[in-house]
């Protein structure tokens, strides 16, 4: 592990019409390479970063929200800048206490280093795990498992996961 950052975690979109803050540290940060977020990233992969929902916080300007149902057919949003498109974060109406940044804007990202890989099925072949990642071909069953791996990285943010 490299870089440690510091509270609150700060962000925002491409024009800086939406800047945001986190106050509580993410609670995991994995990449997704369903076939969706290539299609929403215009990328290989999206970087997940979830974080409970109490703890980010909009500075200036509000996000502006897509309603869909996800493949699964769960009901979710994907918010986004209404001046310059960026995607902030995606949000679900059954896990109201927890939102899904698009860590990529963040305004520190030297730290991002995923813990683990989803749908590697549709990965694109040339990318590579990161040292020590779980690798899934769709994602697991229970985050329990990875969540308290994730807290252990992070001890002084999470004191007694240890
Ligand atoms: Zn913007
Ligand atoms: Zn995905």
């Amino acid at each position: 592990m490299g870089a440690r950052p510091s509270l609150p975690l700060t962000g925002g979109c491409a024009c800086g019409a939406i800047r945001y803050e986190v106050t509580t540290f993410p609670l995991l940060l994995y990449t997704c390479h369903c076939t969706d977020c290539q299609t929403r990233s215009g990328s290989a992969f999206a970087l997940n970063m979830p974080v409970e929902t109490s703890g980010l916080r909009f500075v200036t300007g509000e996000p502006k929200g897509w309603h869909h149902r996800s493949p699964s057919g769960a009901e979710v949003a994907s918010w986004f800048c209404e001046v310059c498109g960026t995607r902030l974060y995606g949000s679900r109406r059954s896990r109201p206490e927890t939102v899904n940044i698009r860590a990529g804007t963040l305004d520190d990202t030297k730290w991002l280093e995923p813990i683990a890989h989803f749908y590697g099925r549709s990965a694109q072949t040339w990318v590579q795990p990161a040292p020590g990642a779980e690798c899934h071909e769709i994602g697991p069953s229970d985050f329990g498992p990875l969540a308290a791996k994730w807290r252990a990285l992070w001890p002084e943010f999470f004191p007694g996961s240890r």
